[in-house]
């Protein structure tokens, strides 16, 4: 493969956070890559942990993990669900990853006696990240996580002003999403936010090439001139970024302002003409679906809804090749008791139990199970919920009373328990088995039927396993072992018999959903619940 003269693009925020800037680089990236471009994203993040595996998810929302076992930041699972591109660990970059870098080096004497400072140090160890796919991919879309004005992303800035210098106007880009708010008592959109906040980029040396302006109302053509002026802007480079019905369709309005043709004039790249046809048919499925199914998703960080952001995602792939819209009905599994579990789910057609940490309402999530298996309920059960389907099927079935997880400290029948490799810390930093593996599936399985096909690879991100003392006697009360690692000694799959639709999956399917193509395990589950009346 010839090598690529790699184009860069920076995004930036201003004005707020929670504008959409990861929505924004995921589409950008796909109408980039629908012209015959090919695309990365990488994300930026300004804060000090080395990366969000630490971080509560009501705080930081849902950890993403990448096929190299990274733990990083939600907006990757963006860009892979938009892009249908597996990232690595080199996507995700916060602060804490660079300083813990240089610190190490200075540490090994690397830096030969100098003062260690944040330029050229930093900002040359943040500048070798940004640039390390370089010639690999024609496109490299770099999200900087933040405000411009914050403290914490200065150096990022600094790096990015750094690289639009050394590598010039026509490989470098930056565009500036902002905010034009629509204030009601003067009835006019105003423009002085977005003013501010390119001022801010200018006193940092960078020069906006493209300002996205997320909006409520259409911004007129006065509005646009003004802020192309006061802002050193074209004129048709002041994109209004109106709200969408749903993220998808960011894509289709960007291009219908001409965001990546603006782009690739700007970098006097001509491609071939943009294909959105199965794009478009995707969101029109999601905006007009034949039906609706009820589905509840159980767990504990649910006050934080991008705490399962790729659990929601990967239902509005499943649900539009289902030709239907997934309402979720969201349960709190520590809310669950024995006496009013029927009357909570009343009215569901399927069950997912969410993934999670620690002994917090385990005992409601087992009660949901126990309902489910019953009632014959379509059920899905992720990483602790599979965990938690083997302790209900453990007591209540093979009569294991005591039961237990060794995560939750109680009981004697530890049917899961601590995995081996898990007892000793690896050198990777954490003390979890995380990434992709290999799964082999049973014929004759739902799982088998799903994927259609007898290996599979799926990520991971747990410590606590199917303690494979307890195979045989939970198969012989009817629990099938429908998936595991090629070398048996890791159950990654469960299923029931005489059940219509019951799976607990080890691994966290959620994260390979992606758009217009969706998970087989969730397109399947929604299909089922469907079924169900
Ligand atoms: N807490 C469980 C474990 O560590 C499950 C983790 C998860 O659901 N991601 O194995």
């Amino acid at each position: 493969m010839a090598a690529k003269k790699t184009k860069y693009i920076f995004i930036s925020g201003g004005v707020l956070s929670s504008l959409g800037k990861g929505i924004a680089s995921a589409s950008l990236g796909l109408l980039l890559k629908q012209r015959g471009l090919s695309v990365t994203i990488m994300k930026f993040d300004p804060y000090i942990n080395v990366d969000p595996g630490t971080m509560n998810p009501q705080q930081h929302g849902e950890v993403y993990v990448t096929d190299d076992g990274a733990e990083c930041d939600l907006d990757l699972g963006h860009y892979e669900r938009f892009l249908d591109v597996d990232g690595t660990r080199a996507n995700s970059v916060s602060t804490g990853q660079v300083y813990f870098e240089v610190i190490q080096r200075e540490r090994q004497g690397q830096y030969l006696g100098k003062t260690v400072q944040v330029i050229p140090h930093i900002t040359d160890e943040i500048k070798r990240r940004m640039t390390i796919y370089d010639k690999m991919f024609d496109i490299v879309i770099i999200e900087i996580g933040g405000t411009v004005g914050d403290i914490e992303s200065l150096p990022f800035m600094e790096s990015v002003r750094q690289l639009c210098m050394e590598k010039g106007p026509k490989s470098t880009l930056n565009i500036h999403l902002t905010y034009v708010p629509y204030i009601k008592s003067a009835g006019e959109l105003k423009t002085k936010p977005t003013q501010h906040s390119v001022k801010m980029l200018m006193e940092m040396g960078i020069r906006p090439d493209i300002l996205l302006c997320r909006t409520e109302q259409a911004i007129n053509k006065e509005s646009k001139s003004k802020i192309a002026l006061f802002c050193n802007v074209e004129e048709d480079s002041v994109i209004e970024v109106l709200d969408a019905d749903t993220i998808y369709e960011v894509p289709m309005s960007l291009a219908k302002r001409n965001l990546d043709q603006i782009v690739l004039r700007k970098f006097s790249v001509s491609t071939g003409k943009i294909d959105l046809d199965t794009w478009t048919k995707f969101v029109n499925r999601i905006k007009q679906p034949k039906y609706t199914v009820n589905i509840a998703l159980v767990g504990k960080y649910n006050q934080v809804k991008d705490s399962y952001k790729s659990i929601l995602e990967a239902f509005v792939h499943a649900g539009a090749i289902n030709n239907a819209k997934v309402d979720i009905t969201w349960i709190d599994s520590e809310s669950i008791t024995r006496t009013n579990v029927a009357s909570v789910l009343k009215g569901m057609q399927g069950i997912l139990v969410a993934p999670g940490f620690g002994s917090r309402g385990i005992e409601g999530k087992i009660e949901v199970i126990k309902h489910a298996r019953e009632q014959k309920i379509p059920f899905f059960g992720i990483c602790l919920g599979m965990q938690c389907a083997v302790i209900e099927f453990a007591r209540n079935v093979a009569g294991l009373k005591d039961a237990h997880s060794a995560e939750f400290k109680k009981g004697k029948d530890l049917v899961i328990h601590l995995m081996s490799a898990q007892k000793q810390v690896t050198d990777k930093g954490g003390t979890m088995r995380l990434g992709s593996y290999p799964c082999t599936i049973r014929k004759g399985t739902i799982a088998h039927a799903a994927y259609g096909a007898d290996t599979i690879s799926e990520r991971h991100r747990h410590r606590y396993e199917f303690n494979n003392a307890y195979r045989k006697s939970l198969e012989d009360h009817g629990m099938k072992l429908s998936g595991v690692s090629p070398d048996t000694t890791l159950v990654e799959i469960i299923e029931l018999k005489n059940h219509p639709w019951f799976v607990g999956v080890q691994f966290h399917p959620e994260y390979k959903s992606r758009a217009v193509k969706g998970h087989p395990l969730f397109i399947s589950f929604v299909k089922a619940a469907l079924l169900k009346k």
